[in-house]
């Protein structure tokens, strides 16, 4: 079936039959007969809809997960084989769009799939970043950022006739919407809904990602968030969030009028997702439209808050939006009057200070307009959620104790086991069937196996054979060669100081300064990291200066490199995490306590059999309780122990640095003369001084403990039967980490679709 369409697609192209076809003529072939394919779906339909409004959606490449959701996959495959062509290698032509920065983004798109696979009427509303967040090089052991362009004449992209007016204060933006199809596994459709503006300039990008901000009808839409440390950057921030919710807000209005709904019981009919706090504005504007329709704005008000819903992703103060009411004016004046009502209202009930939208120095929360306007405030793990109860926003829960829920994140199946993973799958589907596909908690069912050696030895040649496949890919991107015969310990995701890729560094110069002095782990090691750095954050990309000055510290010394190996894998995204996730037997999830919401990242290896290593933080918490103690390596500082150092101030980095010699040595070593001979001094210093002067994440509270269990987790893995045990025991429990369990949950208590 498919396979004639196909022929029918390349010879019309390309007159030409399957076999003699370039991977890229064929990629853009299998693009169209997809889009043929979704046509004959249905779309998800219902009374009452819901849009996801997210700053950031990180799909990924869709044309596997596409074939996967409309069950063509196989087949598609098959008739390339056959033809002599490997899907695995047309798919290395398709661009990855970097519309998303890390976890949140990726969440949404996790969120898409499951809505559609629920056969849930929802769909995404966001931008079309022309170049995405960036892309990663390394240059001179350096972060360097260029522009990640994605938009082909020919892409996922289906460009629309709706259009809509923004008005902002300085001109009027015309907006142009584009759409993806999001195709749901063995069900119907939905739809990401990118906005963009049609006076887009991509030349106004000079070098590296600058650009002049002032320029707004020409870069709206350029960049996700473009650097904002200075005010030119901010204002363009405030225009992307403004341009965002107010093509929203008309968009849901004009669908809700075109099916004959009455606007005054939209909540009846639409329920929206403020995805953190960059959607923040859809409030006040969608109260000032309705009210521009004739609605009083008592009603407009009451409308709206039992419309909205909104999700806190972080407890970072520096991450929670307050814009000063002074830029609003100059971007959106028409919204400063409902804001500043909208504060008058809540001044009115509440004399607490911290529940205020606006500040004493003039700022907007968006966060606290949420909670008091919007009906549903939800955390992304349980103990976030309960930080947030008992500490963050305590005054908002003693007000409205009935609004807070928790709902811990979760990922994708589709994507993060049976697309990335297919040894995997098919082991899985041997031994139970292929009912987890639709229902993951059906993996328990592996626990059926845990004593049978011939399961855990095919889990361990799995693993090698994924070990394997990482190895080929890294020769071939990046010209670097791995042992595939040693433990892979990976840490991929954003990097920040919280996230304490800085704590994995000094490991590694412990490590280092171990094997110098003879001492040799029973396993080679293999240290990999993925992370971009914020291109103003400086200190994160020192810490990618000191990764990539390891790596080729310990790449050139003789003694060490069999034994130790760092890698810095370049431009870590979603095509890069599916290639080694499936290989790794560490999941590095150190967070200071306390810190990370929830994590993905951490879901994602423990389906694919790896072991956490971390801090009780965000969902390794839930981890750890499914899991049990046997099953994962926990240390490091309780959240509570965290959350006192901050409130009695008593945290000193300099009493570690000075009392402890082995931290002092440690700290010592980014400053040594073999790392001054390949690094940067002025970079290296930067970091040292932070380290012992700040070290604002508690790096040295948690780095005794941090190397004692990692150094355990190394003497166990010899155990080969011991750890694929503990390995089938996380794939086994991974079930409730489906996303597919997150989405029913939003539906069942927030949205009610
Ligand atoms: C899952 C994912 C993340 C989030 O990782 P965390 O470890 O949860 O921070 C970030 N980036 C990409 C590309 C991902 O796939």
């Amino acid at each position: 079936m498919e396979e004639k369409i196909l022929q029918e697609i390349v010879a019309k192209r390309y007159g030409k039959s399957i076999a003699s076809c370039s991977n890229e003529e064929l990629y853009f072939a299998l693009l169209e007969l997809t889009k043929k394919v979704i046509q004959t779906k249905k779309r998800n339909t219902g009374e009452k809809k819901l849009y996801y409004i997210s700053a950031e959606f990180l799909i990924g490449k869709l044309l596997s997960n596409n074939l996967i959701n409309l069950q063509i996959f196989d087949d598609v495959g098959d008739i390339l084989k056959k033809n002599g062509k490997s899907l695995e290698e047309i798919e290395e032509i398709e661009p990855e769009p970097s519309l998303g920065n890390g976890g949140l983004g990726r969440l949404a798109a996790c969120f898409l799939d499951s809505i559609a696979t629920l056969g849930l009427n929802g769909d995404g509303i966001g931008l079309n970043y022309h170049f995405g967040l960036f892309k990663q090089e390394f240059e001179n052991h350096m972060q360097k950022e260029t522009i990640n362009p994605w938009i082909q004449k020919e892409s996922w992209l289906n460009k629309t006739n709706i259009t809509y007016e923004v008005p902002f204060k300085d001109f009027t933006a015309v907006s142009r919407l584009y759409e993806i199809d999001v195709t749901g596994y063995q069900n119907g459709c939905n739809k990401l809904r990118l906005f963009d503006i049609e006076t887009i300039d991509e030349s106004l990008v000079s070098k590296g990602i600058s650009f002049a901000k002032e320029e707004i009808a020409k870069n709206l839409t350029l960049f996700l968030y473009p650097d904002d440390s200075d005010t030119n950057g901010l204002l363009l921030r405030i225009y992307q969030q403004y341009f965002m919710v107010s093509n929203a807000a008309q968009l849901i209005l004009e669908e809700c009028i075109q099916a004959g709904y009455n606007l005054d019981k939209l909540q009846e009919h639409v329920v929206i997702q403020i995805n953190d706090t960059h959607p923040s504005l859809v409030i006040p504007e969608l109260i000032r439209l309705l009210m521009e329709k004739g609605i009083t704005m008592d009603r407009a008000i009451s409308i709206v808050s039992k419309t909205c819903a909104y999700t806190n992703h972080t407890i970072l103060a520096e991450a929670l939006e307050k814009w000063p009411l002074d830029y609003l004016k100059k971007v959106v004046p028409h919204l400063l009057p409902i804001i500043i009502e909208l504060d008058r209202r809540v001044k009115e009930k509440y004399q607490d200070p911290k529940v205020a939208i606006i500040d004493k120095e003039n700022r907007a929360h968006m966060a606290h307009m949420d909670i008091h306007y919007g009906f549903s405030v939800n955390g992304v793990a349980a103990l976030h959620t309960n930080i947030l109860v008992e500490e963050e926003l305590n005054a908002f829960y003693q007000i409205y104790p009935e609004k807070f829920n928790n709902k811990t994140n979760g990922i994708t199946f589709r994507r993060w086991l049976m697309h990335c993973n297919q040894p995997l799958t098919r082991f899985i589907e041997e031994l139970i069937g292929d009912e987890f596909k639709k229902d993951a908690t059906r993996l328990q069912e592996l626990l059926d196996f845990t004593e049978d050696k011939q399961v855990l030895n095919r889990l361990d040649a799995i693993k090698y054979e994924n070990k394997v496949a990482l190895k080929k890919y890294l020769m071939e991107t990046q010209g670097i060669e791995i042992n595939e015969n040693s433990i892979f310990d990976i840490q991929i995701k954003r990097l920040h100081e919280y996230k304490r890729q800085q704590m994995n560094v000094l490991y590694i110069i412990y490590k280092y300064l171990e094997i110098k002095k003879g001492k040799l782990p029973k396993q080679p090691i293999t240290m990999i990291f993925g992370a971009k750095a914020a291109p103003a954050y400086v200190i994160a990309k020192d810490i990618i200066h000191v990764i990539l000055c390891l790596q080729e510290l310990i790449n050139q010394d003789l003694d060490v490199s069999p034994y130790l190996k760092v890698v810095m894998v370049e431009n870590y995204n979603v095509t890069k995490a599916a290639k080694l996730i499936p290989a790794c037997d560490i999941s590095e999830q150190i967070s200071l306590a306390s810190k990370e919401a929830s994590g993905t990242g951490n879901m994602k290896f423990m389906l694919n059999g790896a072991i956490t290593l971390g801090t009780e933080d965000g969902a390794n918490v839930e981890i750890h309780q499914l899991v049990g103690d046997e099953n994962i390596y926990i240390f490091g500082a309780k959240s509570e122990d965290v959350i006192n150092h901050y409130r009695n101030k008593d945290y000193v980095a300099r009493d570690y640095y000075e009392n402890d010699p082995l931290i002092h040595e440690l700290v010592e070593f980014i400053l040594s003369r073999d790392m001054l001979l390949i690094g940067e001094k002025k970079n290296l210093i930067r970091l040292y001084q932070e380290l012992i002067n700040k070290d604002w994440f508690m790096t040295l509270l948690d780095i005794k403990d941090y190397i004692k269990t990692k150094d355990q987790m190394i003497e166990d893995y010899s155990d080969r039967e011991k750890w694929n045990k503990k390995a089938l025991i996380n794939i086994a429990n991974a079930g409730f980490f489906s996303s597919d369990r997150t989405i029913e949950q939003y539906n069942e208590e927030i949205w009610k679709l």
